[in-house]
């Protein structure tokens, strides 16, 4: 697989980009609209097309590129069902393999951080890799106090779905504000100050309750504009050129 972890410096977010060698067809997973010409650019230099937008969840900090990659590459836009974006042209749901060109990702809902959150498992290699978005963070995980989320329900996605896979499974999060950009399972089940090493449930809810963590500064715009694809002025300004084109 062609692969590449890219960074959007401003929210600290991972945008990864996954290539299929064999028909150059490619997917940008969570990007990040501030970034939209240097991930065209970097799809041109290894001679890719964009074949899908793919996001985790519908994030609060960031405004998604998905329609504006749309509109500059005519690439289909992939949400999870479960967060009903209507703008979607494919809605992911976890018993349902997402393929482009030869690659298979493995849909797995991962709620708490949002009820809707998905994570991605990618097992035709070795060794295996999961994108967690906001989920499972290098030693830590997503809030769970914004857009349905819940810290019980995080800890049972995170031990129930995330760490039962393979213990080399390499984890690239969607965010890390130490610079950091790759773990394992095994490390995060073991060494995951917030959870690992078999924290109780209750002494985890206990930390998330406690934090007290600002609202995200673009939450207002965000949340409403990635409901719509990443679109700001809502999904009606998107209808209504469609109709008039
Ligand atoms: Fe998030």
């Amino acid at each position: 697989m062609i692969f590449r972890q890219l960074v959007d410096d401003g929210s600290s977010t991972y945008t990864y980009l996954l290539g299929c060698p064999q028909t150059c067809e490619a997917i940008l997973l969570d990007p990040v609209l501030e970034a939209v010409e240097r991930d065209l650019a970097v799809l041109r230099a290894l001679n890719l097309r964009l074949a899908f937008t793919l996001e985790t969840h519908i994030h609060a900090d960031h405004l998604s590129s998905a329609w504006v990659l749309r509109d500059r590459t005519g690439c289909q836009v992939a949400y999870p069902a479960i967060e009903m974006v209507a703008c979607a042209d494919v809605q992911v749901a976890e018993d349902q393999p997402f393929r482009f060109g030869h690659l298979t990702l493995l849909p797995l809902h991962t709620p708490g951080h949002t009820a809707g959150s998905s994570s991605y498992f990618f097992c035709q290699e070795e060794p295996p890799m999961l994108f967690t978005g906001d989920a499972l963070l290098i030693d830590g995980c997503g809030r769970t106090d914004l857009q349905g989320g819940d810290a019980a329900v995080l800890y049972r996605s995170i031990y129930q779905k995330i760490f039962t896979l393979p213990d080399d499974t390499l984890v690239y999060p969607g965010h890390d504000y130490n610079q950091r950009r790759v773990s394992t399972v095994a490390q995060e089940r073991a060494r995951n100050q917030r959870l690992g090493n078999g924290k109780p449930i209750e002494e985890f809810v206990a930390i998330m309750a406690d934090l007290n963590l600002p609202l995200p500064k673009k939450i207002d715009v965000a949340v409403a504009a990635n409901r719509c694809c990443g679109r700001r002025q809502g999904c009606r300004a998107g209808v209504e050129r469609e109709l008039s084109a």
